[in-house]
């Protein structure tokens, strides 16, 4: 249960929030709804897969999310970065999605962190989210927060991506692998930048995001112990069945 009944059950949905979601309420019921509007989920990084991740979020209703981002809006970003716009060149991204994502959804609290993630924030950082979602373009922070997220048993959704290639990780600590259960200490290997199209992202993100929204109000079945796969060069979806490592180092600590 990743939203303990005493945080939603005294939620209210005002008349205008039960219209906005009435189509997913038809799915998950007001109590998942509620459920939403109680979750605080993070979003590391606010680029390619960030931007789709945190729209998503929004429009769902997710009722505490917490952006985290640290770099400017650059012309580059922008066949994939679906929150920016040429005006926005130059602007830091999380000015500009905070603003851009209020405006989307008025009923949810949305909150920005300029900050770059490290050994040394990372944990004041997740300490009071339900869920980390993985925006990230780079190995090194991802390790960084897939430590502290399983060390804070904290639930982590991971999507990489390059190209027109995808994959997709769901971590629930002490129950499923972690990035480093798969991976070892995978290091930066792609070339900076590195190739990819707007498509590719987006898909993901969605992907993530139906994980997210399923941990958190307890409908459907969350994608657990399996490494999905994305080819969109073939359009195909592979699973990898996967399993905790019992001499990872990351989840041997716990
Ligand atoms: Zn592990």
């Amino acid at each position: 249960m990743l939203i303990p009944i005493e945080r939603w059950e005294n939620i209210v949905l005002s008349d205008a929030e039960k219209e906005r979601y009435n189509r997913q309420i038809m799915l998950f019921g007001e109590e998942g709804q509620k459920k939403l509007k109680a979750a605080k989920v993070g979003v590391i990084g606010v680029g390619g897969l960030g931007t789709n991740i945190a729209q998503q979020l929004v429009f769902a209703g997710v009722g505490n999310i917490l952006l985290i981002d640290k770099d400017p809006i650059e012309r580059s970003n922008l066949n994939r970065q679906v929150l920016y716009t040429e005006e926005d060149i130059g602007k830091m991204k999380i000015d500009v999605a905070v603003e851009k994502l209020r405006k989307a959804n008025p009923f949810i609290k949305i909150t920005g962190k300029k900050v770059i993630v490290d050994d040394s924030n990372v944990d004041s950082i997740i300490k009071d989210l339900d869920l980390v979602i993985d925006g990230l373009d780079n190995w090194e922070t991802r390790m960084i927060i897939n430590f502290a997220c399983v060390r804070n048993k904290k639930p982590f959704i991971h999507a990489g991506i390059e190209g027109l290639y995808g994959q997709l990780l769901v971590v629930i600590p002490r129950k499923t692998p972690c990035l480093y259960c798969i991976f070892g200490a995978k290091k930066n290997v792609q070339q900076k930048p590195f190739p990819v199209l707007g498509v590719t992202p987006a898909i993901m993100a969605n992907l993530q995001v139906m994980e997210a929204l399923k941990l958190i109000t307890g409908f459907g079945k969350p994608a657990l112990n399996k490494l999905i796969i994305y080819d969109g060069y073939y359009e195909t979806f592979s699973e990898i069945d996967v399993k905790p490592n019992e001499n990872c180092p990351v989840c041997r600590r716990l």
